[in-house]
């Protein structure tokens, strides 16, 4: 470590997800000294959009097109859901701040406002979201439409099939029709990767190839759609060029995992905390901690072992895939500290008998309660350690993937804990002025 370092940090994040990553951008933004330990996680297989929450209740199915009246019908329906416990400032704040940030590092977003979008997918279904990247924007205006339009795949990319989407949605819009195209230099390749094709696609040569294969194919089409290939780090200055010289609106389509817009939020999120003064520890694991006046955690992974020293601690390691949790013969644990999960009686009531059950399954509703500063409780019911924080994933009595409020949870609430955290330590703020 260097000597501008602190001996103590204000906030220690354990997590790189996307709870991990806004809790460290918050708290570099309330002017915290943050230390964020922890490798990327389920960011790389995003899709890039921000759902805040568009299905509630997920027995019922029932879509939400104003995700703000979902929250409050949530709050009253499910006062334990950690989404219940965060205000609608609080929310549009985060969100504003997340999408700000991540523009700054080229991945710019169209601004949020009080409306989901429906999004096209890989699979011509329409995916309820919040927060589109601008990349992808187009897309919800022809979906909404309808008018003529071409969508292109490339011949050996597998995880995307325009020939799928206009079979599934086709009957419903007329006008859709598709094209596959070679990709430059790739005319004897069996097998084309998203990433590379993304890469390739942001030197000249490439773009202007794949244009010129592309302009003969647009006839009376409105918009055009690509698979999310438009880019890596600069997709915004690439996407622009396609649609200055197709001359039509073009929008990109998430593929599947691992997808080249979750690449690319990883790497705008890494540029956006370090350009604002994060410290990253990105092949440390967090082992142990100890509670007192300050948290003092052991890590691996680097070299000679280390500790550091914090006076409160984020934990956003995620459920079962980040390792936040664990699943055992008969129960479910916390994996680094041991707090109570809040889950199941019996592994027996972990899963529906219908694996395809509306209602979802119990065990992903596991994980750490909290009180309304998501500090995690202990068995008794009171804050484990007055400056230890959970948020994300690992909360309880939460399911984000049927819910489809993955980033709505993870921003939320490292929002509202950054903020609780800055009360905390005296930091001049919104809250702390209020309180
Ligand atoms: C396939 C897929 C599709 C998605 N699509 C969408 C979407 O369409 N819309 C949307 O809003 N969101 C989407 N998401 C993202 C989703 O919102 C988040 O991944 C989810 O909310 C979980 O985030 P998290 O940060 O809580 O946990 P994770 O992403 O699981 O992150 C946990 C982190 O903790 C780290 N960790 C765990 N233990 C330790 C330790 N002891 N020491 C150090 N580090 C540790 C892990 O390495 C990891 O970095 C998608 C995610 C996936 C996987």
């Amino acid at each position: 470590m260097t000597q501008t370092q602190p001996k103590t940090w204000d906030v220690a994040v354990v997590g790189a997800g996307m709870a991990g990553m806004a809790a460290s951008l918050f708290a570099a933004e309330r002017g915290l000294s943050c230390l964020q330990i922890g490798n990327g996680g389920g960011l790389l297989f995003a899709s890039g959009l921000l759902d805040l929450l568009a299905v509630h209740p997920v027995a019922g199915r029932r879509l939400w097109d104003n995700p703000f009246e979902a929250l409050a019908m949530l709050r009253r329906d499910q006062p334990d859901h950690p989404l219940a416990r965060v205000d609608d400032a609080t929310m549009r704040a985060a969100f504003q701040s997340f999408t700000t940030a991540l523009g700054a590092a080229g991945m710019p977003y169209a601004p949020p406002g009080d409306r989901n979008a429906n999004v096209l997918t890989s699979l011509g279904t329409a995916k309820p979201t919040y927060g589109v990247p601008r990349t992808m924007s187009a897309g919800v205006g022809a979906l909404a439409g309808r008018p003529p339009c071409l969508l292109l795949d490339f011949r050996g990319l597998r995880e995307f099939s325009a020939r799928q989407i206009v079979a599934t949605i086709g009957d419903r819009w007329p006008g859709l029709r598709m094209a596959r195209v070679e990709f430059p230099g790739a005319e004897t390749t069996a097998e084309l990767y998203a990433a590379h094709m993304a890469v390739a696609l942001e030197s000249g040569d490439f773009r202007e190839r794949t244009i010129a294969r592309v302009r003969p194919l647009l006839g009376d089409a409105h918009a055009v759609g690509f698979p999310a290939v438009l880019g890596l780090a600069r997709s915004g200055a690439v996407h622009a060029a396609f649609e200055e010289a197709l001359g039509v609106p073009v929008f990109e389509i998430p593929t599947m995992p691992t997808s080249v817009p979750g690449l690319r939020l990883n790497s705008a999120l890494e540029q956006a905390v370090v350009t604002r003064g994060v410290h990253r520890m990105l092949r440390a694991n967090v082992t142990s901690a100890a509670f007192d006046g300050t948290a003092v955690l052991t890590l691996d992974g680097v070299p000679g072992g280390e500790t550091v020293s914090a006076r409160t601690v984020v934990l956003a390691t995620g459920r079962f895939t980040g390792r936040g949790l664990t699943a055992g013969q008969q129960r479910v644990t916390e994996s680094l500290l041991g707090l109570p999960v809040q889950q199941p009686a019996s592994r027996a009531a972990w899963h529906s008998r219908d694996f395809l059950d509306p209602a979802g399954h119990a065990v992903n509703r596991a994980g750490l309660a909290t009180d309304d500063e998501f500090r995690p409780l202990e068995s008794d019911g009171r804050p484990a350690w007055p400056g230890l924080f959970a948020v994300g994933s690992i909360l309880a009595g939460q399911d984000w993937m049927r819910e489809k409020c993955g980033a709505g949870l993870a921003l939320g609430t490292a929002r509202l804990a950054v903020d609780r955290i800055a009360r905390q330590l005296g930091v001049p703020g919104p809250l702390a002025e209020a309180g």
